[in-house]
């Protein structure tokens, strides 16, 4: 696509959202285009409408104005959905229905498109190294690279994932040219862990299940665990990426009760099961490596649907 202020011209109302649950470069990839376009055009009227993210990102500017989508929508100039297709934009989605223009920009497999301009890059290492392609360079400040940067760093798993290419190392190189304690970002955002964080991951290493020879890991945490922890589902987060990184796993699940024989399925690979297709046969989507769904069920029944699938694709890899 066109640099983003091209498709912008003449907006006097611009609204920016991501998915529920916002991660690291959902967060990153919203803020950094909110900082942009603020700068950029002054004129305008620009919003943020997302989920209340976790704490750990108040370090990023902007987030105390990330505002709550009403019930009843604006009819907003231009909508942009990032990091997600609009169907996982929550309460924001009416915005985007309702939007005189749409821009998608996400880095998703499993997103074919849902604006009237779309910039899906699914090899690209996060959303918010597409957001960085598409404003321009000579208005990028501290804050901008710092909220981008984080992204990338939350997406790629500090520049580990395969899905790092020479050019999100590019990208993130030119970011750190701009004044901000990326190591301390890193660290407070990705690494740091509250005690009860901990505890839940010690939890569920400790609860976890190994199946089909060892090459899958399965753990849960339910209802009453959350709650007698006090955790809130993003307390969760990195808890499936431990399990992964369990010698001989190729592919790790980890799933939370979100309610009556409800879970929510993270699932990690090691590249050889390609768990966006699972994820999308139920209804979810993501990365070939990282990916989630939402499932029916007991655990029980959840881990023996996943299972079926997993196994086919082990079985498809290496044929007798
Ligand atoms: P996580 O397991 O960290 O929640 O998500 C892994 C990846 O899969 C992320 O890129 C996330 O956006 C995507 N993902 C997780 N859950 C869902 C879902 O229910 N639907 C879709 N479309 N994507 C999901
Ligand atoms: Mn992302």
């Amino acid at each position: 696509m066109n640099k983003i202020l091209e498709e912008l011209k003449g907006a006097k109302t611009i609204g920016i959202s991501g998915h529920i649950r916002p991660d690291g470069d959902c967060v990153g990839s919203c803020m950094g285009l909110y900082l942009f376009l603020k700068k950029a055009l002054p004129e305008a009227e620009v919003k943020v409408y997302l989920e209340r993210p976790a704490d750990i990102y108040d370090c990023i500017k902007g987030v105390e104005h990330i505002a709550e989508a009403g019930s009843e929508p604006e009819i907003l100039d231009v909508f942009i959905a990032l990091d997600a297709g609009k169907e996982r934009l929550g309460e924001a989605e009416k915005y985007f229905d309702a939007a005189k223009k749409t821009i998608n920009i996400d880095h998703h497999i499993s997103n074919k498109g849902t604006g009237d301009i779309n910039y899906i890059v699914p090899d690209a290492s996060s959303t918010s190294e597409l957001v960085f392609d598409v404003i321009d360079e000579e208005m990028l400040d501290a804050d901008i690279a710092q909220a981008l940067y984080m992204g990338i760093v939350h997406d790629t798993g500090v520049f580990q994932y395969s899905n790092t290419k020479p050019k999100t190392l590019k990208t993130a190189a030119k970011l750190i040219e701009y004044d901000f304690d990326f190591s301390r970002l890193i660290d407070t955002t990705f690494y740091e862990k509250t005690y009860i964080q901990n505890q839940i991951l010690g939890r569920a290493l400790l609860e976890s299940i190994l199946f089909l020879d060892g090459k899958c890991i399965v753990s849960v945490v339910d209802r009453k665990t959350m709650d007698f922890y006090g955790a809130r589902p993003s307390d969760l987060d990195g808890i499936v990426s431990q399990l992964r990184s369990t010698k001989g796993v190729e592919c790790a699940v980890f799933m939370y009760e979100t309610g009556l024989q409800e879970y929510k399925v993270s699932m990690r690979s090691c590249g050889g099961v390609d768990v966006a297709s699972i994820a999308s046969y139920f209804g979810g989507g993501g990365h070939v490596r990282a990916a989630g769904c939402t499932m029916k069920g007991t655990f029980h029944d959840v881990i023996n649907n996943l299972s079926l699938h997993i196994e086919k694709q082990l079985k498809e890899e290496k044929p007798e």
